[in-house]
């Protein structure tokens, strides 16, 4: 079986470079979508079809199409970012890819290959390179959405025989313009994000979905974010709706909690597991239960947390609610470490420190 190719159907349709500009002085976040997007659609018969890169717009879908009723669906997102020479690249994109294939393996998906994966996000951004945003100090970049639905007509319960997936793009620009903004992370002990055996190790919409009233409950408590537990004895931590959860203590140890089979495996996750045991910091993956942690929280043993994903990077937690109280991290979240791992995670993405882990991979 060949490698598939995204070839670009219609260059013409692109919006004007004034337009384009416009956006991109203040491009947000998910608001904004390139001239393009990527696509391929698999059938039980035929496998993947060949690929293609259509202007961006609305899909045409049955009412009946399974996703919709099923929720069959899971998704990928990483980013690509402009170096100081205009040359563009995205951050260890193979576990993107790999991730997509565990997440299909769960939700009876078909596997996409690295190699057709990474095909269709380097042919969309070559086609869409000018909106790149440009380097200019801030932290700008193209935000790469991947994702696969179960697209056969049919109502019936069962994998559906027909699949399409694409790639779509959107301009982001700085995550925090008002500079890094410590979150305040409520911890809900009304709902589950994911139960065991369930479907919180893959990145699936239907994770997001179950999340939103637990972010809904934090937003009536003032906080940001929703922490979730463990679904079966509600004590251990979990990780936020999309984002994975550190600990730093004052002895430098830098704790988070295990792929407990509920916990999506960030690629933030293990990039910091690995920069923090490099700078000598004791890492370790275990059961936290929240009770411990946040007694340690207020007695001062930890004295940073964070959380982290593709989209903020790294984000310093500056106060836990619950029912139970409030639980205020030393300086209010603005730790050295978290910092100073912010900075050098972006500084690798950005080209401005040295990529020694091989973790850049060159799209244009
Ligand atoms: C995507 C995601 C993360 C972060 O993963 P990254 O690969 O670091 O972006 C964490 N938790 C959930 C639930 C997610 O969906």
């Amino acid at each position: 079986m060949t490698a598939l190719t995204f070839p670009l159907a219609d260059a013409a349709r692109r919006v004007s470079p004034e337009e384009r500009a416009a956006i991109l002085a203040d491009p947000g976040f998910g608001q904004h979508f390139t001239d393009f997007m990527a696509h391929t659609r698999w059938t039980s018969e035929s496998g993947w079809a060949e690929g293609e890169l259509i202007p961006f717009g609305p899909l045409s879908l049955s009412p009946a199409a399974a996703v919709l009723h099923y929720a069959q669906e899971i998704f990928e997102g990483m980013k690509a970012f402009r170096h100081a020479d205009g040359s563009v690249w995205t951050f260890r994109p193979e576990k993107n890819a790999e991730r997509l294939q565990r997440s299909a393996r769960r939700l009876a998906l078909p596997e996409l290959s690295t190699e057709d994966f990474l095909a269709s996000v380097k042919a969309l951004v070559a086609a869409d390179e000018p909106w790149v945003p440009a380097v200019d100090g801030d932290e700008a970049s193209l935000y790469l959405r991947p994702f696969m639905f179960a697209s056969e007509e049919f109502l019936g319960v069962r994998a559906a025989q027909t699949v399409d997936y694409y790639v779509i793009a959107s301009p982001a620009g700085n995550y925090f313009p008002r500079g890094v903004q410590p979150l305040v992370v409520w911890i809900t002990d009304t709902f589950a994000r994911a139960g065991a055996g369930g479907t919180g190790a893959a990145k699936c919409g239907g994770n997001y979905a179950s999340s939103l009233l637990g972010k809904r409950e934090a937003a009536q408590h003032g906080a940001d974010e929703v922490l979730f537990l463990d679904s079966e004895s509600h004590t251990a931590i979990d990780e936020l709706s999309g984002m994975n959860v550190f600990a730093v203590t004052k002895d430098g140890r830098v704790e988070t909690p295990v792929l407990s089979g509920s916990i999506l495996e960030g690629v933030t996750r293990d990039s910091i597991l690995r920069l923090a045991a490099d700078r000598g910091y004791q890492v370790s993956e275990e059961r936290l239960i929240a009770a411990e942690l946040l007694e340690r929280v207020a007695s001062g043993e930890i004295v940073e947390m964070f959380a982290c994903g593709t989209a903020a990077v790294i984000t310093p937690i500056g106060e836990f609610r619950s029912a139970d109280g409030t639980w205020t991290v030393r300086d209010g979240g603005s730790g050295e470490l978290t910092l100073s791992l912010r900075e050098e995670l972006t500084g690798i993405q950005y080209g401005r420190v040295e990529d020694r882990y091989g973790w850049l991979t060159r799209l244009v």
